[in-house]
């Protein structure tokens, strides 16, 4: 059995490839996976999976192929089986690469863990920005800056150091309505509840520049200015020592 994170790691690449609406409920998604190297393996994955009523925990793999380009017929790269048949939907190129494809024997475990996450990052890459449009910085410190929707009050967010975590002062529940991921692992915090959110800690570059874009509005110089952390909140956007 092959373990699909073991083979990615946690820094690979993914494309998108289709979705189709089976009727109101089930969605169909194609996506294809790669590691990311320089020097490319020509090898990746196509994992279609289906999910029902927009819900992660109704994820449900139909398939997940191994697939190359190749002059001739060899044995799949990833397992060494013989029995790989051609990918019908490439055509063959002007080289004479042929693209071949294998249905290796996936742990499924790791294959919805990997089709769950690249949903998420795809979702957070269509909806951040809007989903921003509506939030504040709440606070800052040199170190930490939270951003929150507060009117109607909605998911609290703060970024610590290279993390970003879902937080919540009083309410636990509070903390698990993200949209972009299904965090459920608690961390241990003096101050509230805080849950490490794994979409937006592997997207924090974007979501920083993305909060350095967002305006701050004269009700939250004013809120920052009254708590002291005006000071913190310029050297958090004039200083990138969260960059990667
Ligand atoms: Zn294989
Ligand atoms: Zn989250």
């Amino acid at each position: 059995m092959i373990n699909l994170r073991e083979i990615l790691n946690d820094d690979y690449k993914y494309d998108y490839i289709s979705m189709d609406e089976n009727d109101d409920t089930t969605e169909i998604w194609k996506i294809n996976v790669s590691k990311n190297q320089k020097r490319n393996d020509n090898i990746s994955i196509d994992i279609k999976f289906e999910m029902t009523n927009r819900v992660s925990s109704d994820f449900k793999i139909i398939n997940a192929n191994s697939l190359y380009f190749s002059q001739k017929k060899m044995p799949c790269p990833l397992c060494g089986s013989e029995d790989v048949v051609i990918a019908e939907e490439f055509e063959v190129d002007e080289d004479g690469y042929v693209a071949y494809s294998h249905n290796c024997e996936f742990e499924v475990n790791s294959v919805i863990e990997i089709a769950k996450e690249v949903y998420y990052l795809m979702l957070f890459e269509d909806y951040i920005e809007n989903y921003l449009k509506d939030y504040e910085i709440h606070f800052v410190t040199e170190h930490t800056i939270g951003f929150a929707q507060l009117d109607p009050y909605l998911m609290y967010y703060v970024i610590d150091g290279k993390e970003v975590f879902h937080y919540d002062e009083v309410d636990k529940d509070m903390v698990e309505v993200c949209p972009f991921c299904n965090a459920d692992q608690e961390i241990d915090s003096n101050d509230g509840y805080k849950m490490k959110c794994p979409t937006m800690t592997k997207k924090l570059n974007e979501l920083i520049d993305l909060l350095r874009k967002k305006d701050i509005s004269n009700k939250e110089r004013k809120y920052l200015k009254e708590t002291g952390s005006y000071k913190d909140y310029l050297k958090f956007y004039n200083n990138l020592i969260w960059k990667t």
